[in-house]
C-alpha cells in the first residue's frame, strides 16, 4: 500500500517537473534583476509577473497563486533601493504580494474559461449536430484507436433510404425521430458499442472481434427489426434501410481506407436482404466506371460517336418508314461500352446535354443528306430525362433545323417514361414547348414506369412506344388484352402506336390486328448505318411499288 503510495506521489509527469523547476529560476532571475537594477522602488518588480502568468498557463489557480506568493515573498527581502539600503514598509511588500496574487487569480482563472470553452469545441466536433450522438470525426479517432490495439474487427455502415422522403412528406421532426429509433434499435442490439451518427442518414458501428459472418448476422438481425413499421407520434413510418460491411485487416487496415470500403459496400447491393459485404470486384466494376468516365469527357471533345438508324416501319402506309437514330461509341479499350451504360454515366456527370447536341446535330444532317437525295424520312432522337432541366435544348433544335432548311416534321424527339415521370414540374413546360416549336414527340418505353395510361395522357404526345418487355410476351393473353387496350387508348386520344423489340412474324400479325401503327425490331431490321438504312428504305419502296402493280 504504502509502496503504491510512493509510486502516486513520484507519478507526476516528468515535463511538469521541469516546469516547476523553470518557473522556480525565473523568480530567482527576477530576484537578481530587482536586486542588480537598483532595489524594489524601480519598475523591475514588475518582471515577477511573467513567471506567474506562465505558472496560471501550466499549472492553473493553484500554480498561479504558488507563484505570486512565492514571488512577493522573495521580493519583500530586497530593499527599496539597494545602494541607500531603506528598507521596505510592510505595506508595500504586502500590497505587491496581493497584486501579484490577485492578477495570477485573474489570468488563471481566464485560461479556465478558454481551455472549457475550446474542450467544448473539440467536443462538438466529435458530436452530429442533429442527434447529439459521436459522428464521423469520432469515429475515425476510435477506428485509429482500434487499429493500434490490433484486434480483428468488422465495421457496419447502414443508411436510411427513405429519410429524404419522410423529411419532405411528413416533417423534418419525424424523420429525425425515425433516425433516432434506428440507431436505438441498432444500439440496443449491438450493446456496448457506440453508435455513430454520420451526415443525415447515415449510421455505423465498429465490431470489435466480429468476422464478416459474425457482422453480417448481427446486421441482418437489426434488419429484420427495422422491417416493423416504427410509430412515431401516431404516425407508422415504414423504413427502408441498407447496410454494408467491411472488415480490418482482411479488407482494409487503414481507417480512411476501412470508411472507403464501407461506403463502396453499402452502394454496391449485391445481396437481396439489403445488406453487402465489401467485395472487391465489384470495385474492379467501379474502376472500369471510372475508366469509361474519363475516356467519355475525351469521346465528347472529340465527337466520338456515330450514329445507327433503326427502320419504324409504317403499317398503314406500304412501302414507308421512319428511323430511329441511336448512338454507338467504340473506345478502342477490349471492352463494348453499350448507349445505356456510356448515356448513364454521360447523365450522373453533365456531359448528356453536350452529347444530345451532337445527336441533334447528327440527325438533322442526315435528315438533310436523305431529303435531298428525294428521300424525305422522319429521324427520332433519344433524349434523356436530363435533356429536361436544359430549357435552350429546344431553341438549339430550332435553330439547326432552320440552319439546315429541313422540314420541320422529319425531326422528331423519343422521352422514356420514367424520364418524364421523374421531372413532372419542368416536362410538361418543356414538352408543350417543343410542341409549340413543332417537334413531334414520342412516349419511349411506355408501360414501364408503373403510371397509369391517363396521367401521362396529359401532357402533349404524338406517338405512344409500346415496350418490347409487353411485345415479347404477346403469347400472354394478359399482355395481349392490354396491349390491345393500349392501342385503342392511343388511337381515341390522337396519339399513334409504335411497338418496339418486334421479332417475329407472329408478333407482327398480333399488332396488324390490334391495329397498331408503327413497327419496330430485328424482324424488319437491325440499327444500321446511314448508307445500309438508306438502302433499307429504297428497297421498302420499291418492294411496295412492285406489290401495287402486282395487285
Ligand atoms: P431505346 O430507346 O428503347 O432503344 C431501343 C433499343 O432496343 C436499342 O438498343 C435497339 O437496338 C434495341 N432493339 C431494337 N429492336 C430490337 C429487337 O427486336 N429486340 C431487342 N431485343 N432489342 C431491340 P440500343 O441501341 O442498345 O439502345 C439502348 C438504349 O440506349 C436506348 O433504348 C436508349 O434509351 C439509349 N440510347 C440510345 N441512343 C441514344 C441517344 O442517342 N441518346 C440518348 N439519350 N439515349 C440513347
Ligand atoms: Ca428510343
Ligand atoms: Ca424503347
Amino acid at each position: 500500500m504504502q509502496e503504491q503510495a510512493a509510486v502516486k506521489l513520484f507519478d507526476v509527469p516528468r515535463k511538469h517537473v521541469l516546469y516547476a523547476f523553470f518557473l522556480f529560476l525565473s523568480i530567482l532571475i527576477v530576484y537578481y534583476t530587482v536586486v542588480m537594477t537598483g532595489g524594489t522602488e524601480f519598475a523591475f518588480t514588475h518582471l515577477m509577473y511573467v513567471p506567474i502568468v506562465v505558472a496560471a498557463f501550466l499549472f492553473g489557480m493553484p500554480g498561479a497563486v504558488s507563484t505570486a506568493l512565492l514571488g512577493g515573498f522573495s521580493l519583500r527581502m530586497i530593499p527599496l533601493n539597494v545602494i541607500v539600503g531603506t528598507r521596505q514598509t510592510p505595506n508595500t511588500w504586502i500590497m505587491r504580494t496581493v497584486m501579484f496574487v490577485l492578477v495570477g487569480a485573474v489570468v488563471a482563472f481566464l485560461f479556465r474559461r478558454i481551455r472549457r470553452f475550446q474542450q467544448k469545441e473539440v467536443e462538438r466536433s466529435l458530436q452530429n449536430v442533429i442527434t447529439g450522438l459521436p459522428n464521423a470525426n469520432k469515429l475515425k479517432q476510435d477506428l485509429d484507436a482500434i487499429i493500434r490495439t490490433r484486434r480483428p474487427f468488422s465495421v457496419v455502415l447502414f443508411q436510411i433510404l427513405n429519410l429524404d422522403e419522410i423529411n419532405d412528406y411528413i416533417g423534418y421532426e419525424i424523420g429525425k425521430q425515425s433516425l433516432l429509433k434506428a440507431i436505438g434499435l441498432l444500439s440496443a442490439q449491438v450493446g456496448d458499442e457506440t453508435v455513430y451518427s454520420l451526415f443525415s442518414d447515415k449510421f455505423v458501428v465498429i465490431l470489435p472481434w466480429h468476422s464478416l459472418g459474425d457482422a453480417r448476422s448481427v446486421g441482418l438481425n437489426f434488419l429484420a427489426q427495422t422491417r416493423e413499421p416504427v410509430v412515431i407520434d401516431g404516425f407508422s413510418i415504414d423504413l427502408s434501410i441498407r447496410g454494408g460491411i467491411v472488415h480490418c485487416p482482411l479488407q482494409a487496415k487503414e481507417s480512411g481506407e476501412l470508411l472507403q470500403k464501407v461506403g463502396i459496400a453499402l452502394h454496391q447491393q449485391l445481396t437481396e436482404d439489403a445488406l453487402s459485404i465489401y467485395s472487391a470486384s465489384f470495385e474492379q466494376k467501379k474502376g472500369e466506371r471510372y475508366e469509361t468516365m474519363l475516356l467519355l469527357f475525351d469521346a465528347v471533345a472529340d465527337g466520338a460517336f456515330r450514329m445507327v438508324y433503326q427502320p419504324v416501319v409504317d403499317l398503314k402506309h406500304p412501302g414507308s418508314a421512319a428511323l430511329e437514330a441511336l448512338i454507338r461509341w467504340d473506345p478502342d479499350i477490349g471492352r463494348k461500352i453499350g448507349p445505356e451504360e456510356f448515356i448513364g454515366i454521360a447523365e450522373e456527370i453533365g456531359l448528356i446535354n453536350e452529347i444530345t447536341r451532337w445527336g441533334v446535330r447528327t440527325v438533322i444532317a442526315q435528315i438533310k443528306r436523305f431529303q435531298s437525295r428525294g428521300l424525305p424520312v422522319k429521324i427520332a432522337l433519344n433524349i434523356s430525362a436530363r435533356d429536361l432541366r436544359d430549357h435552350s435544348i429546344i431553341e438549339y433544335m430550332q435553330a439547326c433545323i432552320a440552319e439546315a432548311g429541313i422540314d420541320l416534321a422529319l425531326f422528331g424527339v423519343e422521352l422514356t417514361e420514367r424520364g418524364i415521370i421523374q421531372n413532372q414540374k419542368t416536362a410538361g413546360f418543356l414538352l408543350s414547348t417543343l410542341r409549340e416549336a413543332g417537334i413531334q414527340i414520342s412516349l419511349d418505353d411506355f408501360g414501364t414506369g408503373y403510371n397509369s395510361l391517363m396521367s401521362l395522357m396529359h401532357f402533349p404526345l404524338d406517338y405512344l412506344k409500346i415496350d418490347k418487355s409487353y411485345v415479347s410476351d404477346l403469347s400472354a393473353r394478359v399482355n395481349r388484352i392490354l396491349v390491345q387496350a393500349i392501342i385503342d387508348f392511343a388511337h381515341n386520344t390522337g396519339r399513334q402506336v409504335i411497338a418496339e423489340g418486334v421479332e417475329d412474324e407472329a408478333q407482327v400479325d398480333v399488332l396488324r390486328s390490334f391495329d397498331c401503327d408503327f413497327i419496330q425490331g430485328y424482324y424488319f431490321s437491325r440499327p444500321l448505318p446511314p448508307e445500309e438504312a438508306e438502302r433499307f428504305l429504297l428497297k421498302l419502296r420499291e418492294d411496295a411499288r412492285n406489290e401495287t402493280v402486282v395487285s
